[in-house]
């Protein structure tokens, strides 16, 4: 049995009128990689929020391998080990997709103001490492702004990656990709992750992509966890069929 990387206990929040986490518990094992389904307005996104600091519950806790991080700001939960790609773009479209890659181990070192981290021969050395591991060392010298939306998704997790994280939120990883390249991007990212030893949460839509490549299923409804399992014992639960189907 793995160990739990990632615990929410009893998380709430609320907007308005509206119950976005409502009791939400969950725990997510080191190495695992875990699909979130659920309606529109279900509470997925926040979910990520509450894990990055971006939403603070007013009840409940988050904690990351032993550590609450519940009361910390963004910047130091990423510190600590949660890194996200695609929901907020991170890419900085001017530069080249090497250099962005560079930008942020030099930002997960906290240095890069003080030196000019672009002439660093061990930056470019492990940028270039990973974004090998990611398929993209032929993409390393172009802007990052002109990338098609597959690869684009993959600079942004090789940006993620770069923070060494021990969990990467991603955000609907497939979403605006080819039905033809989502399996290919799919597979880079998880081998990727895979050979760097880390854990996933993904939001995800598209359920042939789920079931292929999700440990675990964890679907949301109405700011709680309705179900969570193996996809195809989750997904034949009468209560998912019923809340996930025209989702
Ligand atoms: P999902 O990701 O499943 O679509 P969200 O987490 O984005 O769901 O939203 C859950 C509910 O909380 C929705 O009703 C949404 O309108 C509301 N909500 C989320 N974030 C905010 C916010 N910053 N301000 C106001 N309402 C929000």
């Amino acid at each position: 049995m793995s160990k739990p990387l990632l615990i929410a206990r009893d998380l709430e929040v609320a907007f308005g009128g509206v119950k976005a986490a409502d009791g939400v518990n969950l725990t997510i094992n080191e190495g695992e990689f875990v699909a979130i389904i659920g309606p529109n307005g279900s509470g997925k996104t926040t979910f990520l929020n509450l894990c990055t600091g971006y939403v603070r519950p007013v009840a409940g806790e988050v904690i990351l391998r032993d550590m609450p991080i519940t009361s910390l700001p963004p910047r130091r939960i990423a510190r600590q080990g949660i890194a996200r790609a695609f929901q907020i773009p991170q890419l900085f479209t001017d530069q080249t997709v090497l250099e962005n890659v560079m930008l942020a181990i030099a930002a997960h070192r906290g240095i890069w103001q003080a030196l000019n981290p672009l002439d660093r021969p061990d930056y470019r050395a492990e940028a270039m490492e990973l974004l090998d591991l990611l398929g993209l060392a032929e993409q390393a010298g172009t802007l990052a702004g002109t990338l098609p939306e597959g690869l684009r998704k993959l600079a942004d997790v090789t940006v993620a990656m770069a923070l060494q994280p021990m969990l990467l939120l991603l955000d609907e990883p497939t979403s605006g990709v080819s039905a033809l390249e989502r399996f290919q991007l799919m597979e880079t990212l998880m081998t990727a992750m895979r050979s760097r030893g880390m854990t996933a949460l993904f939001v995800e839509h598209d359920m042939e992509i789920v079931e292929k490549y999700a440990d675990r299923v964890v679907v949301w409804d109405s700011g709680q966890v309705l179900a969570e399992g193996a996809a195809d014992v989750v997904m034949k639960d009468p209560r998912v069929l019923e809340r996930v189907v025209g989702m």
